[in-house]
């Protein structure tokens, strides 16, 4: 079966309800059908701030064309854990999934390998959909290390999966940190490489219920660099930060995915 193309519109710490509410209508009244060429499954997610959430459900699945993510999640399942939100509760509110692992929370809030790892576990095994972040910092692209420091990455991030929750709600996104809302994005060549060995980790970890997992790229995706980017055989779609904020850019994205071969 074809991998499932997604294509998710990241909002961080962005957009008052209103402004969520205009943004989320303009980007439904125009999305393309849902299905690509040759029967692909293609999916669209929004992952808007927490007090959002609510405001986008009149387009939620299965009512609606949008999915819908939480930007995290947190690692334990309940309890005196002051400003958190856990899985059961983003499911209870109609949530699809979270976004797990982003290098923003790894880097300015401390999130660890092992944090990501109990959050992966928990949300998958609360039926959620998990778009798990790997990636690299520029010291470590620089230095050449890149392959082996984001296998290990999504290692430690999978360390405590059992192997009945590897399914169709693990989403990865490999997002280069030196490409995050920097305007560079990595070359088709350099995303193809590091989709590559992501799969090959995955089939060879996980058998085909790991290599069948939609891989999307994140890093400065725009209107102009995403098609030479879904041309990478292993590229499944996006995870896009600063052009989900434009209705046109994103859809433009969108389409993109969609039409790709
Ligand atoms: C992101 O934050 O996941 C992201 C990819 O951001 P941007 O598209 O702005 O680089």
């Amino acid at each position: 079966m074809a991998r499932t193309r997604w294509t998710i519109g990241n909002w961080k710490q962005n957009l008052l309800r209103g402004a969520a509410e205009e943004l989320a209508t303009a980007v439904v009244s125009d999305l393309p059908e849902p299905v690509a060429e040759g029967g692909k499954q293609v999916r669209v997610g929004i992952a808007p701030s927490f007090v959002a959430l609510d405001v986008l459900r009149p387009w939620v699945r299965p009512q609606g064309p949008l999915f819908l993510f939480a930007q995290n999640v947190a690692a334990q399942e309940e309890g005196a854990f002051t400003g958190e939100v856990g899985p059961d509760m983003l499911r209870d509110a109609g949530v699809h999934g979270a976004i797990v692992g982003h290098s923003e929370r790894r880097t300015l809030f401390g999130e660890t390998d092992t944090t990501v790892a109990r959050k992966v576990k928990l949300a998958l095994e609360a039926d959620l959909r998990v778009v798990l972040c790997v990636g690299e910092g520029l010291e470590v692209r620089e230095s050449g290390n890149h392959e082996s420091f984001v296998i290990s990455q999504l290692s430690a991030a999978l360390s405590q999966l059992p192997h009945e929750l590897m399914n169709e709600r693990l989403i990865l996104a490999y997002e280069p940190v030196w490409a995050i809302g920097t305007g560079k994005t990595a070359t088709p060549r350099d995303a193809a490489a590091m989709h590559r060995s992501l799969r090959a980790w995955m089939e060879k970890h996980f058998g085909s219920a790991g290599a069948d997992r939609s891989i999307l790229y994140g890093g400065s995706v725009k209107p102009n660099n995403a098609a030479a980017l879904m041309a990478v055989g292993d590229v499944d779609g996006f995870l896009v930060g600063g052009a989900s904020l434009e209705a046109e850019a994103f859809l433009q994205i969108v389409r993109l995915v969609v039409s790709a071969a």
